[in-house]
């Protein structure tokens, strides 16, 4: 492996905050150097990689700290360079003394994600697996920590790979028909080319519509609790938000019109959107209105729709009101009558949740409701995709396959066919960063924290 040489940079790799540890992270060729300029260790230590060693850090005549040093020599190191980590006590001064006194032997201070960068750049993981670095530390739930694991693990490159594989070779047969434009010769079999054409359009497709699972895995899976004024869903919303509210920080990536009440269930996160009104249940005026709601149904993947259990019987005909005219392909309506209290006899139906949200009753289950919906997300057998960089690149590549395939059925010369087979290359390579430049890297680390 080339290792390419840069600056020797540090961070610290643990959140800047009083702890009982806190690890600082350096990386590049005089990491080693560095670090013996200031580590007095206290038993023999000859810095054999993957060892621990104990022993202090000086800061001129006086002891900053007695610490843990690990080495990991290159290439076997996460960022592909030789890497030292050091556990020093997480008081707020000695990390950042411990900090100045690395620049001061010439360490720079790390950007952050720059060790995943370097990761990256020396080939230690392809781009799709780094992104799932941040998507891991990031995970909140654990179907979230699953899918980014199985990034991490190569699982979007490989499926990358295979249709990638699949085109190189037919895309080196049209190069070759252009060396040999005089003689008229066909190298690619036409007929197969476009059989293939189909299958990856096949492939391409699954995994652009697996992105609403994906993303709603990674994301969370968003909720919406619509009704009329006065029906409990300001009582529903809090009832559900009490035990399991999660504390949620903001997942680099993804962008969030308003801060979002979420759930973590079974191990899905379950985001409430549009909620804004209902925190003010006293305000009945802050309702959603019919165009509201049906804009929040729109961006929802589950729906829980709240009536009151006294109008029941009205039910079939107010549902056609609100949802005849929406698309609910992917998305799940929860019809949950609310204040079954209030009723002496209730006529039961098998596609209503009947509850009482003050005496809380049954809410557990629109809660298994939910769940059972998020397993069939994940129980999809597909590779998933929920990063939006990939799913816009999976269009472009699909884009330039229609036009490939338009251009074989009208014949067109092979150099043009040969122009967009090289695209949809191009735009799968993207995913994996076998073609990248800097403003795409700066763009993807930039997100990561520092330290990382
Ligand atoms: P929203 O306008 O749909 O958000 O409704 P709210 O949650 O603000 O509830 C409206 C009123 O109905 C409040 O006075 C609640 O206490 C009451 N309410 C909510 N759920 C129940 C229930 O299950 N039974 C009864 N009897 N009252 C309820």
């Amino acid at each position: 492996m080339n290792i390419i040489q840069q600056e020797t940079i540090c961070a610290l790799s643990t959140p800047s905050a009083m702890s009982a540890v806190a690890i600082v992270r350096i990386s590049g060729n005089k990491s080693l150097a560095i670090i013996q300029s200031i580590f007095v260790p206290k038993y023999f230590c000859d810095y054999t990689p993957r060892k621990v060693y104990y022993g202090n850090i000086k800061d001129g005549e006086n002891i900053l700290d007695e610490v843990l040093l690990t080495y990991f020599a290159a290439p076997h190191s996460f960022t592909g360079e030789d890497v030292i980590e050091v556990a020093c006590h997480g008081s707020l001064y000695v990390q950042k003394r411990l900090i100045e006194l690395l620049l001061a032997q010439g360490a720079c201070l790390a950007k952050a994600g720059e060790f995943t960068q370097r990761a990256f750049l020396n080939g230690k993981m392809d781009l799709s697996q780094a992104e799932s670095v941040a998507d891991l530390i990031a995970a909140q739930s654990r179907s979230a920590h699953q899918l980014a694991v199985k990034g991490l693990k190569g699982e979007v490159s490989q499926t990358i790979k295979v249709l990638r594989d699949k085109l190189i070779h037919f895309a080196a047969m049209l190069e070759l028909e252009l060396d040999f434009a005089e003689e008229d010769v066909e190298f690619a079999d036409r007929d197969m080319l476009n059989r293939l054409i189909i299958d990856i359009d096949l492939e391409i497709n699954t995994l652009l519509n697996s992105f609403v699972q994906g993303n709603a895995i990674k994301n969370g899976i968003a909720v919406a609790i619509v009704g009329k004024p006065n029906v409990g869903k300001s009582t529903l919303l809090n009832l559900l938000l009490k035990e399991e509210r999660a504390i949620v920080s903001d997942i680099p990536g993804t962008t969030r019109d308003t801060i979002e009440d979420v759930i973590v269930l079974n191990g899905f996160t379950f985001r409430f959107i549009d909620t804004a009104g209902l925190h003010k249940s006293e305000d009945i005026v802050e309702n959603m209105g019919i165009e509201r709601t049906i804009q929040t149904i729109d961006k929802a993947d589950i729906v829980l729709w709240v009536i009151d259990a006294r109008q029941v019987q009205n039910y079939q005909e107010e549902y056609l009101q609100l949802f005849a005219n929406l698309d609910l392909t992917q998305k799940k309506v929860i019809i949950i009558a609310n204040k079954i209290d209030l009723v002496e006899n209730i006529n039961l139906d098998n596609n209503i949740i009947f509850i009482s949200a003050v005496e809380k009753k049954h809410i557990d289950e629109i809660e298994n409701k939910l769940v059972e919906f998020a397993q069939n997300y994940e129980n999809i057998n597909t590779t998933l995709i929920s990063n939006l960089r990939h799913y816009n690149a999976l269009q472009k590549a699909k884009d330039a396959l229609h036009s490939a395939k338009q251009g074989l059925s009208a014949q067109l010369s092979n150099d043009c066919v040969a122009v967009d087979i090289r695209q949809v290359l191009f735009h799968l390579g993207e995913i994996v960063g076998e073609v990248s430049n800097e403003n795409i890297l700066g763009e993807i680390f930039s997100r990561f924290c520092i330290g990382k």
